[in-house]
C-alpha cells in the first residue's frame, strides 16, 4: 500500500467540506513542529507532496492524501502554534476535534508526540476527546534520534503509564525518526494490516 502513488486529494478548513472519498483513513496529529510532515513522507517515501517546513503552524486545514486506490492519510493542522490569532486557532481547532470525533471511515489517529517533550495538556485534551468518541488511537514518538536509548525507553514507559486506564489506546507507544528511518517499517507494517483489516 505504501508503495502507490501519493497524491494529494483535498483540504477542507471547515467541517462541511470534509470530502467523501471511500477510502479507509488513518489520521496524524500532534503540535505544530512535531514531525508531521516529514513522518508521511518517510512512510510513502514519496518527498515533496505533503510540504515539510521550520515554520510551525503552515498546515492550517485538514489535507487529504490518497496512497493509491486503498488509503487516505490525512494530516491534521498541527496545534498549539503560539503565534495564531485566536480566532484562527478557535476554527481549525474545532475542525480537528469533529473531524476525529466524528469520521466514521476512520480507522485510526497516530497521536504524534516528540520524544523531547513528551505528552502535552494538548495532547491530553485531543486524548480526552478521543477517549469519550471512542476514536483508536496509537501514540508515535518522533525525532528518537535525538535521545539517548534510555531516556527514549524511559518515555515511552512514562507515557504508557500515564494513559494506562485509557481504552481507545493501542499499544505499544511506537518511536520512529524520520530522520535515520528507524522504527519507520514498523509503523508502516501496523498501518497497512489496519487498511486492511
Ligand atoms: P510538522 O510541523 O509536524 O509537519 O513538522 P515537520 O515535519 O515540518 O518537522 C519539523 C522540524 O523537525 C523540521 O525542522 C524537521 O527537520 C525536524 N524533524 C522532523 N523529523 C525529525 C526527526 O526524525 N529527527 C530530527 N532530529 N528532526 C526531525
Amino acid at each position: 500500500v505504501f508503495k502507490r502513488k501519493l497524491t494529494f486529494a483535498a483540504a477542507a478548513k471547515v467541517s462541511r467540506s470534509l470530502p467523501s472519498l471511500n477510502l479507509p483513513e488513518i489520521a496524524f496529529a500532534g503540535r505544530s513542529n512535531v514531525g508531521k510532515s516529514s513522518l508521511i513522507n518517510a512512510l510513502t517515501r514519496q518527498w515533496g507532496v505533503v510540504r515539510t517546513s521550520d515554520k510551525p503552524g503552515m498546515t492550517q486545514s485538514v489535507n487529504f492524501f490518497t496512497l493509491g486506490s486503498r488509503l487516505c492519510l490525512v494530516d491534521l493542522p498541527g496545534y498549539g502554534f503560539a503565534y495564531a490569532k485566536e480566532e484562527a486557532k478557535e476554527a481549525w481547532e474545532d475542525l480537528v476535534k469533529e473531524y476525529v470525533t466524528t469520521r466514521k471511515i476512520l480507522k485510526r489517529v497516530c497521536l504524534l508526540v516528540d520524544s523531547k517533550w513528551g505528552l502535552k495538556p494538548r495532547d491530553e485534551e485531543l486524548i480526552e476527546l478521543m477517549e469519550n468518541a471512542q476514536t483508536k488511537y496509537q501514540i508515535v514518538l518522533t525525532k528518537t534520534d535525538i535521545l539517548p536509548p534510555l531516556d527514549l525507553a524511559r518515555r515511552a514507559t512514562q507515557i504508557q503509564e500515564a494513559l494506562k486506564h485509557h481504552k481507545q489506546l493501542i499499544l505499544p507507544v511506537l518511536m520512529v525518526s524520520s530522520q535515520t528511518g528507524g522504527g519507520i517499517p514498523h509503523l508502516r507494517k501496523a498501518l497497512v494490516n489496519l487498511a486492511l483489516s
